[in-house]
């Protein structure tokens, strides 16, 4: 990053510069932070470091208006403030969000929404992305092919080779119909000559965990079996969402009015989706696009910024700025 860039950013993260002049200039409306795992202390998986986090928290306590998902609607009909409104979601629900996360969350009183994939949350195991991670790292083989591309040997050796397996793998299964996928996967798997029963410690929240923590954190359904919502039929879109919604109402005794779509690009939901969704009763429903949401924006295509900034001025300029 251009030194100039730098200065720029730490000035914008002053205090007295946020508050005065950072108003006129920030893009105005509700900011969606989007998390997913925090603070893992031996993190085989990708995790967001915990002091990061904490920063990040004290940083909106001090400078925003953190709101709870019960005060969306009415933050965007406010009139411009110089403390933005700020709700914290989390996608997917690990463990750690319980362990690491909610600690820091209670002791600052922020309220949060974090957004449930029920089969992992009833059964224990992992999301099937995380799950190819797992496989492909756990893989005892130097070289393997694709089922997708049965000419293509590819190397296995160093992590970098695995990274790049990983995102091929989960590049090509997103875009699949979801039957093609599970196919796929399981051939995957063989090829790797790993099983997908993966003997790890429990990485997702259990139900006691929801429930314990259900005062300050509100819980969101993410679907059932963490799907890419536009590649299946209305059929199993209906499953995946009344689904997600019973088993957390019946966990809960609080039926979900939120939701957050599963990898939540543009492509990765439809009409379908929304139209199901409201048909259950689902009031809010969150992307992974990128922005701040002004009243003109769609309920059920709430825009979020992701968080994974390593400098604290890094994360004030996105809140600032939404993108760049
Ligand atoms: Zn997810």
């Amino acid at each position: 990053m251009g030194i100039l860039k730098k200065l720029v950013k730490k000035i914008w993260a002053n205090r007295l510069f946020w508050n005065i002049v950072g108003y006129y200039f920030r893009t105005p409306g509700v900011i969606v932070l989007m998390y997913h795992r925090i603070g893992d202390k031996d993190p085989f998986f990708p995790s967001q470091d915990l002091e990061n986090f904490r920063s990040q928290m004290l940083w909106i306590k001090n400078n925003c208006h953190v709101i709870g998902p019960d005060k969306y609607q009415w933050a965007l009909t406010q009139p411009r403030s110089r403390k933005p409104y700020v709700l914290v979601t989390f996608d997917d629900g690990y463990r750690c969000c319980y362990e690491y996360a909610y600690p820091i969350l209670e002791a600052l009183s922020i309220p949060a929404i974090v957004f449930l994939a029920t089969q992992p949350t009833d059964e224990g195991g992992l999301i099937w992305t995380e799950q190819v991670f797992l496989a492909v790292n756990q893989c005892r083989k130097t070289e393997i092919t694709l089922p997708w591309e049965k000419n293509n040997k590819l190397k296995l050796t160093t992590k970098e080779d695995k990274r790049k397996i990983v995102v091929l793998a989960k590049n090509y299964l997103k875009k699949q119909k979801n039957i093609h996928r599970l196919e796929m996967l399981k051939q995957f798997y063989e090829n790797l000559g790993v099983t997908d029963q993966t003997q790890i410690e429990r990485q997702m929240l259990n139900w006691q965990e929801v429930r314990e923590s259900s005062s300050l954190v509100t819980y969101g359904g993410h679907t059932h079996t963490h799907p890419i919502m536009s590649r299946i039929d209305v059929q199993q879109l209906e499953y995946e969402i009344k689904h997600c919604r019973d088993r957390i109402t019946e966990e809960t005794d609080v039926t979900p009015k939120y939701f957050a779509y599963p990898n939540g690009r543009f492509e990765d939901y439809n009409k379908d989706c929304i139209r199901i969704l409201e048909k259950y009763g689902f009031e809010l429903s969150f992307t992974t696009n990128e922005g701040i949401n002004s009243r003109q924006d769609k309920l059920m295509e709430i825009k979020r910024i992701p968080t994974g900034a390593e400098h604290i001025e890094d994360f004030i300029w996105l809140l600032s700025r939404a993108a760049g």
